[in-house]
């Protein structure tokens, strides 16, 4: 049966967030050939709309208030609740990322509605979708169905795929008042710490160090070899505990979770809380001094060696490609 299906689409700077094309890829999908509709908060977001159309959305709204220029969990649910209200969608979609991990529980509460968090893959089973989600730190996974009610899932950033972009798909951008109020915090300003531009949880690449760099110097050598991949930095606990790097670099069970198509992990022992945030890359390659480091059990590539003369040759191969 075709269902009427809506999208979170997260904006970040001014830029669509890629997991956003990914959710309307899985909406395709729950829809059976139903609508896909995308909703954007905040303002001046025409353009953005337009790019959610040529990404498969059959239909855009805008949900514009001076407050919801920047994220605040309420605003958004107050938001959300008068779209939602208006469309009466079958199904809902959202981004596993920060944001899509605060508002969604909220959401759900307030729709009393079950939600699937976290999905990496989808299926069509006859009726029904069936949604797979990693649980016990990646250990396993598990397969549900919802087979009444809201369908209301949240998807693992770089899992699902988008539909490929069209220009000359066309769908209808409009705008909804919405009414936001009592808002119990209002954000006035964001200061983000400076990064090398690409996103840790939607990096394609990703170089990460572990407490074999040793200080925060020997991240140097590894942020040389992001910059000739256009890769971004991450790191383990260990070395983020050690003060070599910002504890925003961690990937991990109590970290981000990354699932880029390839990751280089250099001096990182492979530690099951470090493996819960990263075993889903596609491809990983381990740069270690022990050959018998647990890493080596789940990399498809290894190197056993001194990551500080392994890191420097792989810049320089690199760069000639
Ligand atoms: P180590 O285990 O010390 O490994 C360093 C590695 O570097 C070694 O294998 C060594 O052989 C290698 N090495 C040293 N020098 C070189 C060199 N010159 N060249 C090449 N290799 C070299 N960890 C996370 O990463 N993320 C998490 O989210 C996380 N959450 C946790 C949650 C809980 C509740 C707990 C208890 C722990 C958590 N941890 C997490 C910590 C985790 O258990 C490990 O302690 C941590 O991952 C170890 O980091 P590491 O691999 O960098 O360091």
């Amino acid at each position: 049966m075709s269902k009427k299906v809506l999208v979170l689409a997260e904006v970040r700077d001014g830029e669509l967030r890629n997991v956003s094309y990914e959710a309307i890829g899985a909406a395709k999908e729950i829809s059976s050939g139903g609508e896909v509709v995308a909703v954007l908060c905040g303002e001046g977001l025409n353009e953005a709309g337009q790019s959610l159309v040529h990404y498969g959305a059959d239909r855009v709204i805008l949900a514009e208030h001076s407050l919801l220029s920047t994220y605040s969990t309420d605003g958004y649910v107050q938001a959300l609740l008068q779209v939602i209200g208006h469309e009466k969608p079958d199904g809902l979609v959202l981004g596993h990322t920060a944001l899509g991990k605060d508002l969604s529980p909220r959401l759900a509460a307030r729709l009393q509605s079950g939600l699937i968090s976290d999905v990496t893959s989808l299926e069509q089973a006859g009726d029904n979708v069936v949604f797979t989600r990693p649980i016990y730190s990646g250990k396993a996974f598990e397969k549900k169905v919802i087979t009444d009610g809201l369908v209301f899932v949240t998807i693992r950033p770089n899992n699902i795929s988008p539909l490929e972009k069209d220009e000359s798909r066309s769908g209808d951008v409009s705008s909804l008042a919405v009414d936001v109020k009592d808002l119990r915090t209002i954000v006035k300003d964001v200061v983000r710490k400076a990064s090398t531009g690409v996103d840790l949880s939607e990096a394609k690449i990703i170089v990460a160090g572990g407490r074999g760099v040793k200080s925060e110097d020997g991240f140097k050598p590894l942020q040389e070899l992001a910059d000739v991949l256009g890769a971004a930095v991450g790191a383990s606990r260990g070395a983020c505990d050690a003060d070599y790097c910002d504890y925003s670099l961690q990937i991990g069970q109590t970290g981000k979770v990354v699932t880029p198509d390839l990751y280089i992990a250099c001096g990182i022992s492979g530690a099951i809380q470090h493996l819960a945030g990263m075993s889903n890359s596609k491809v990983i390659v381990a740069i270690n001094k022990d050959p018998e480091a647990s890493i080596f059990s789940i990399a498809d590539y290894g190197i056993v060696g001194d990551l500080f003369e392994v890191v420097p040759l792989l810049t320089e191969e690199f760069k000639n490609v």
